[in-house]
């Protein structure tokens, strides 16, 4: 497309005039005119192309403009565009059968959101109604939504201007073998002493009084650290010991970003809901929703469920799931993003944490993988402190810069930068973005003592 920066400089202008951003002082952002994107590029109005390592908010799992997707919500637009939630609709009756057909054990019913916070809304308040008690625990350094009780349940800084009326609420440690929190030097002593803090979590706190534990099957903004071997299956034994619900968030994880259709998948565990969105149509319309099990749903079979929201199971949001996880069955994106993981990504990025001292660790799976940089391998200082901005983040805006400059969108969180393209990325991208990678951490190099 040619370039034109004269609507670019009108976009930006309305934006900058009416457009309220999220999680952002308003006056110190700059936020980039897009003028198209297609597969895993997107471009701007002044002929700067980027290749999206961010896949939006780790969400075009199928890449941008699929044109089986696009036909798809085209197709429903011009039959039903809409349609209220209390009626069988077949885009929502396919999309939830397609759903459940891949959810884990028996989560055979299909509640449908709007996006990832309000499924995690929906499955703790099923939890609290289907056991009565009100707690749910959740871990420090994960994300589960902007809404008041996924902000609350969330452990990272974004929930702290939030934290009012957070009864009910209790965070515990997960593991993160890398900064342990246990002491631990083994994945296995990872593994016992974050279940043992959990299960101490759950007695001081009183079992008859804790509801649910959600966890992030692999928390994802927080840092993708991949849960140690027997974790969740530990977490599963403690949930079933104490009568608790156990709720996995697959928001980021799900939907082929683990090289698996649920992360859930890699572990062998069961949960009793799971939360989806993102992936489910690659965001090209907003939707979400819980996967409920037999049991939970049993609750609900002759008492009403207090919930409900005017776009349930949007027919558009619903067709858009369809055609994409019948594209991503068609065209094997799972288990490319299993194979490109395994045979491109992470032997790219091993070999890239070689070559700069300021790549600490890298850990992930699938299209799923973080960085961490430190200023010292041996300490593990952080590049940049916890929460920093400003002049204290410098090392981390100079990186991203770089990386923007070599035609990479990079995802930066903090002290890490992740690596998450869409599940489809094809080979020649994924090394087109590791090698601008490469060359943006020489700059993050500089701050490493
Ligand atoms: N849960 C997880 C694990 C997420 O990563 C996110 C968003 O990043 C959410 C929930 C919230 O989803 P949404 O932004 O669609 O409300």
């Amino acid at each position: 497309p040619q370039p034109n920066p004269q609507v670019g400089a009108a976009v930006k202008a309305a934006d900058r005039a009416h457009v309220f951003h999220s999680w952002s002082a308003q006056e110190l952002i700059d936020p980039l005119a897009v003028a198209g994107a297609e597969g895993s590029y997107f471009w701007d109005y002044d002929g700067n192309r980027y290749l999206d390592f961010t896949s939006g908010l780790v969400y075009t799992n199928i890449g941008y403009q699929h044109p089986k997707v696009v036909a798809a919500i085209q197709e429903q637009a011009a039959t039903m565009t809409t349609f209220a939630p209390a009626f069988a609709v077949e885009a929502r009756s396919e999309a939830a059968r397609l759903i459940a057909e891949r959810t884990p054990g028996d989560l055979d019913k299909i509640f449908f959101t709007n996006g990832g916070a309000d499924a995690v809304e929906h499955a703790t308040r099923m939890a609290r109604l289907h056991t009565g008690r009100p707690k749910v625990l959740a871990a420090y350094r994960s994300y589960h939504g902007g809404t008041q009780q996924a902000i609350n349940l969330t452990g990272d800084p974004r929930r702290w201007a939030s934290d009012t009326g957070t009864a009910g609420v209790v965070h515990f440690w997960a593991p993160y073998l890398y900064r342990s929190r246990f002491y631990a030097e083994t994945e296995q002593q990872e593994c016992e002493r974050a279940l043992q803090h959990l299960e101490d979590t759950i007695v001081f706190e009183g079992p008859q009084t804790v509801a649910a534990i959600i966890l992030e099957t692999v928390p994802g903004t927080a840092g993708i650290m991949i849960p140690p071997p027997g974790y969740l299956a530990g977490v599963r034994a403690l949930c079933d010991k104490y009568g608790i619900v156990f709720v996995l968030d697959e928001v980021m994880a799900g939907f082929g970003r683990t090289g698996e259709w649920f992360a859930a998948d890699l572990f062998d565990v069961v949960p009793d809901l799971m939360t989806f969105a993102k992936g489910v149509n690659s965001g090209y319309v907003p939707l979400g929703g819980v996967a409920i099990s037999g049991q939970i749903a049993e609750t609900f079979a002759k008492r009403p469920y207090p919930g409900g929201l005017t776009y349930s199971g949007h027919p558009l949001a619903c067709a858009a799931a369809v055609a994409t996880i019948n594209v991503m069955a068609e065209e094997g994106v799972v288990e490319h993003a299993a194979n490109l993981g395994a045979q491109v990504i992470e032997p790219g990025l091993r070999a890239i944490a070689e070559r700069h001292p300021s790549v600490g660790e890298v850990r992930g799976v699938g299209m799923f993988w973080a960085l961490e940089l430190v200023k010292d391998r041996e300490t593990r200082e952080p590049l940049v402190p916890y929460n920093a901005t400003g002049e204290a983040n410098a090392p981390m805006a100079a990186f991203g810069a770089a990386a923007k400059k070599n035609g990479l969108w990079p995802f930066i969180n903090m002290n890490r930068t992740h690596v998450v393209p869409p599940c489809n990325v094809t080979e020649t991208e994924a090394k087109e973005g590791l090698a601008a990678l490469d060359a943006a951490l020489s700059v993050a190099d500089e701050h490493v003592r």
